[in-house]
């Protein structure tokens, strides 16, 4: 499950960074020119001269782990703990025996890295949100337990550090996206539901107001759902792919106490990105997460 010798090794690192970074090819990271040569070594790091722009540069040179001092091995222990495990950056500095202040800095800029693939529905999709209390510099309070009745469910906004995140389950491809969002407004709900096609989308959503426009608009076919708490027929597994997804992304959320709302976006992002290597073995795993930051 972990790649233990990536860790031992700061070679080993160093060359799987070369390995998935120069994917596609060695490129310049000034120009972009892709005539480069190998031109000696920057500790276990690769230099390469470019042959167009004549500088020089190497396999961190223009990556996220550029200014670090940290080893390389240290971070690759880092990232696949706090993927992996969802270790909290207090337990993290213990573990790097690296100043607190420095690894939430690396992490931060490491989530902040990450691809954010936009929701790319086919349809039939659910649709729901949940609430964080976020505030500007973050604070450790708990979201109350909330009644989901259609009249009294907990909404809120960015602007009141209760900033809605949606999640999107997607019965067409099996995806399930994580998006944090400014509002849950109906403009909101628009962008994330545009799948650009003629026929209608089938979208299930409960009676939170803000899905109302759906039932006017013949881009959409709007199902209902109940939620779990209330009185429905039958186990409807639909309904329960986005609470599922909700105590997950809160769950993922609750370590790291005290995150300030403008990082909600990162964090999820590492969410989704779990997902997606969760089944996969420890060096594989590596590798993903390394393409996806890099
Ligand atoms: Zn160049």
């Amino acid at each position: 499950m972990i790649p233990l010798k990536m860790f031992v090794s700061e070679r080993r690192a160093a060359n799987l960074l070369a390995q998935v970074r120069w994917r596609d090819g060695i490129y310049c990271p000034r120009c972009r020119a892709e005539s480069a040569i190998r031109y000696g070594s920057y500790r276990v790091f690769q230099r390469y001269l470019c042959k167009d722009c004549g500088r020089t540069f190497n396999d961190k040179t223009g990556t996220v782990f550029e200014q670090s001092t940290i080893p390389l091995r240290k971070w690759y222990l880092a990232v696949c703990s706090y993927i992996r495990l969802n270790t909290s950056i207090r337990q993290l500095d213990a573990e790097l025996a690296v100043s607190y202040k420095t690894v939430y800095r690396r992490v931060q800029r490491f989530l902040r890295a990450l691809d954010a693939p936009r929701p790319q529905v086919e349809g039939p999709v659910e649709i729901d949100e949940l609430y964080v209390n976020a505030g500007k510099k973050g604070r450790e309070r708990d979201q109350p337990s909330r009644s989901r009745g259609l009249s009294t469910r907990g909404r809120g906004t960015y602007h009141e550090d209760k900033p809605p995140v949606f999640i999107i389950a997607d019965r067409g491809t099996g995806e399930t996206y994580v998006h944090p969002a400014k509002a849950a407004d109906e403009s909101t709900i628009r962008l994330l539901l545009d799948d650009g096609k003629e026929e209608s989308l089938t979208v299930y959503t409960d009676g939170f107001r803000a899905y109302g426009p759906l039932d006017e608009d013949d881009a959409f076919d709007r199902q209902y759902v109940v939620h779990s708490e209330g009185e429905y027929a039958d186990g409807d597994v639909h309904v329960n792919t986005c609470e599922s997804h909700a105590s997950l992304a809160r769950r993922w959320l609750s370590p790291h106490r005290g995150i300030s709302k403008d990082k909600l976006t990162p964090y999820l992002r590492a969410l989704q990105l779990r997902k997606r290597v969760r089944r996969k073995p420890g060096d594989e795993a590596l590798k993903t997460i390394l393409e996806t930051a890099l």
